[in-house]
């Protein structure tokens, strides 16, 4: 594996992508909150309104103050709470109350993101509101047996993670360029990963790291991080166009799985009867037409190595490379212009190295214009991704961190750390 430390250009280290909470939990009122809301329900609130006081909290749960207290006393004694400064002087309720701000407290905790594309890796300690503290990229090969290619990636991230210094490690997630069951939450079947079929890697990842893991498709996790700037009313497709395509579609907030967690999984559609061979086995796939990995093959005799130098090519106006991509990228919008026209999206997102380069966006953008309706297109944005590369990444996190702050799992939490009264 060759390893590069910088970040690219557009890369956004050291930006907090998304403040506060990472899957926007929803926004409770008085009327959607019990009036015993548990610590882990509460958490939730302060996470999804930074800044509340405890008059605040009182008024919009409904609770009693006593419970109130003692479950917020349980919240800052587990550290999940802090106080932080005063409310200003109009939002304070009565004289001699306490104002003190309640804030989620994620000073210190990180997790650790793993994005693993087919040729291509990058490993990432963030903080749990989606800042890239440290990046390390890898090249890669999917196609290893996955102990050994997880093993590599590990040791990378190893080094990257600083636990027992001033972090704490709360959750682990990797993306894969497959599908991942969505009963398990195990990796599904998938012709792109023969070489990891029936491991357990979800197993693999809390033994390694003794913390929570979540495994998600790259493109559903692109959608996902995406999904979180663009912001959480929009409707928003995202494009996987990388060695591999893959689409994550998220619809108000809501990541569309589908009945098998197939949902967006568009590489592998037929969109000829013959045509070249693909991965899968079959003939006349998107992906054997139109992929990073049929391009670089096709285009091996022009002396072609890598997605880099096909991005490179372009750039320079290498007419044998442009043309190719033009094709490629034609065939893409096609499939494309069908998901538009089921989904109508507000945002089109085109994410992958491939996806991100302005003569794709601007073909791709033509071409969905010409094949769908006029009302399919009528609030369409389509635009390369606007966290560059990072955007998995910040996906990954958010579904990690979030996991690992739902409410039932805090409750969880703190019951097993509770010691148990006798006769109880
Ligand atoms: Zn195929």
């Amino acid at each position: 594996m060759t390893e590069r430390t910088e970040p690219e250009a557009a890369s956004g280290v050291g930006e907090p992508y998304f403040v506060r909470s990472p899957d926007a939990p929803a926004r409770q009122s008085a009327a959607s909150t019990p009036p015993t809301a548990s610590c882990g329900a509460l958490l939730n609130l302060i996470r999804s309104s930074p800044g509340l006081t405890r008059q605040q909290l009182l008024a919009s749960t409904g609770m009693s103050r006593t419970t109130l207290f003692e479950r917020l006393e349980v919240l800052f004694q587990h550290g999940y709470v802090y106080q932080d400064g005063s409310a200003p002087r109009d939002e304070v309720r009565g004289r001699g109350r306490r104002s003190e701000l309640l804030r989620w407290d994620t000073r210190g905790r990180v997790v650790l993101v793993l994005d693993l594309g087919q040729t291509h890796a990058r490993i990432c300690v963030t903080t749990v509101d989606g800042q890239i503290l440290r990046m390390r990229d890898l090249a890669v090969d999917i196609d290893t047996a996955a102990p050994d290619y997880l093993s590599a990636i590990y040791e990378v991230a190893g080094l990257l993670v600083r636990v027992g210094e001033d972090e704490t490690l709360i959750g682990v997630a990797l993306g894969i360029p497959g599908p991942v069951d969505p009963a398990t939450g195990r990796l599904g079947t998938s012709t792109t990963m023969p070489q990891w079929q029936g491991y357990e890697v979800l197993q693999d990842l809390r033994d390694h790291w003794a913390v929570p893991a979540v495994i998600e498709n790259d493109a559903r996790a692109l959608a996902l991080g995406e999904s979180s700037v663009i912001g959480a009313g929009q409707s928003v497709v995202a494009v996987k166009y990388a060695t591999g395509i893959g689409a994550g579609i998220v619809d108000n907030g809501h990541l569309l799985e589908g009945a098998d967690g197939a949902a967006g999984d568009i590489g592998h559609v037929r969109i000829s009867d013959d045509g070249p061979l693909c991965t899968c086995g079959r003939h006349g796939c998107l992906a054997a037409w139109a992929s990073g990995h049929a391009l670089v093959r096709r285009l091996a005799g022009t002396g072609v190595r890598n997605l880099r130098d096909v991005v490179d090519r372009v750039a320079a106006d290498d007419p044998a490379v442009v043309a190719a991509v033009d094709e490629a990228t034609a065939r893409l919008s096609r499939v494309l212009a069908t998901v538009v026209a089921a989904t109508n999206p507000d945002v089109l997102v085109l994410g992958g190295p491939l996806g991100r380069m302005p003569r794709v966006v601007a073909s791709i953008d033509t071409r969905i214009r010409e094949d769908v309706t006029e009302r399919a297109r009528h609030h369409l944005t389509i635009s390369a991704a606007h966290l560059g590369a990072d955007g998995a990444t910040v996906g990954l996190a958010r579904t990690i961190v979030n996991l690992v702050y739902d409410p039932a799992a805090i409750d969880a939490k703190i019951q097993a750390s509770t010691p148990q009264k006798l006769g109880s």
